[in-house]
């Protein structure tokens, strides 16, 4: 495999992932790629939560949506969007998203180098495929993209981190919403993430989210902010229910841009694996995250200001959205155990 001259002058475009908390997991990589292309242009082409995400990140110049669910919808939103694509004469294509409609895009968008991992049979779309061993498959994600990056000639920075970027207007504006609903600028943030959109196997207990709420803010004197997507307002609606203190339920009714500030200015975030347990950790905020049946080693939270609470269940990971089996990875994780890891952390943290 021939090494590309990264450190060229050109338009480099890179193929973000779909989903939220995956995204986070690629900014160590888009540091290592900013860092080996500093002459060059760097154009994210993302959906549209993930432009969001990751919008005003210092490692990238630009960003184009592309807009499956709109203007990019099926086989003619595919060819609008290589139509603009090949408008914006990029030399080089970096895939960081693995599914075959990344390559088959690029290759229709004109691009002469086309590089990725040679997943889901597109190996003949790219230019520089890179395999796929079993050893790079059971690397945590932030790894695994890394090592497609170093796979392709770019180094592994010395110390990768996640990284996003709220400004201080969002911060600002979160603080002062949050003020007008009581909690005041001064005041420590317990937030809680009940969801996990994936589906219900990862999601733990509400009664036992609001029991944990309500020791931890009583502990630390921290106001509570409940968050959460639309789908799962009834959820938190139940979490506040269940709570002896009255928490700020911001549940459905934020921007990603303001789930961001909210969870940029949290002191602590209790969650579940999920796409805004990825991103507390890009802000350090100290976190406990409870794991069900996902892959820990793989989709932990990478920072070092995080507990994960878990119970060994044969069956996990299994990846299910929805438990067949009693739910008993979930059921085994107790009130205790977390508060337990979470004044831990937060004893270090201090
Ligand atoms: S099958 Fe096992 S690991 Fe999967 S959700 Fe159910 S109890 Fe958890």
């Amino acid at each position: 495999m021939g090494s590309p001259t990264w450190n060229s002058p050109g338009a480099l475009l890179v193929r973000g992932v779909n989903w939220l908390g995956d995204a986070v997991l690629t900014t160590p990589s888009l540091g290592a790629l900013r860092a080996a292309c500093p002459q060059a242009r760097i154009t994210l082409v993302a959906r549209p939560l993930v432009a969001e995400l990751l919008g005003h990140h210092p490692d990238i110049d630009g960003i184009l949506v592309y807009d499956k669910g709109g203007r990019h919808a099926g086989a003619l939103g595919m060819l609008r969007m290589a139509g603009e694509l090949r408008r914006g004469g990029f030399d080089r294509a970096l895939l960081l998203q693995n599914a075959i409609d990344a390559a088959l895009l690029t290759f229709l968008a004109g691009i002469p180098e086309r590089m990725g991992y040679a997943t889901d049979a597109r190996r003949i779309l790219l230019s520089r495929p890179v395999p796929v061993t079993e050893e790079i498959l059971s690397l945590h994600h932030a790894e695994y993209y890394l090592r497609l990056l170093a796979q392709l000639g770019i180094p592994r920075p010395e110390n990768p981190a996640l990284s996003l970027r709220v400004t201080e207007d969002e911060r600002a504006s979160m603080r002062s919403r949050l003020a007008s609903l009581g909690v005041p600028e001064e005041s420590r943030i317990l937030g809680i993430n009940p969801g996990a959109t994936f589906g219900s196997a990862k999601r733990w207990f509400p009664e036992r989210f609001a029991k944990v709420a309500d020791t931890l803010s009583e502990e630390w004197d921290a106001g509570v902010v409940l968050m959460g997507s639309v789908p799962e307002m009834p959820l938190s609606a139940e979490i506040e229910a269940a709570m002896a203190r009255k928490p700020v339920n911001l549940a459905g009714r934020t921007t990603v841009r303001e789930l961001m500030a909210l969870l940029a200015s949290c002191s602590f975030l209790v969650t579940n694996d999920s796409g805004p347990m990825h991103i507390g950790a890009a802000f350090g905020v100290p976190l406990v995250a409870i794991f069900g049946p996902t892959d820990w080693r793989k989709t932990s939270p990478w920072t070092e200001k995080a507990r994960i609470v878990r119970v060994e269940v044969d069956c996990s990971p299994c990846h299910l959205r929805e438990c067949d089996r009693g739910h008993e990875c979930m059921l085994g994780v107790t009130t205790e155990m977390v508060c337990a890891a979470a004044r831990e952390l937060m004893a270090e943290a201090r």
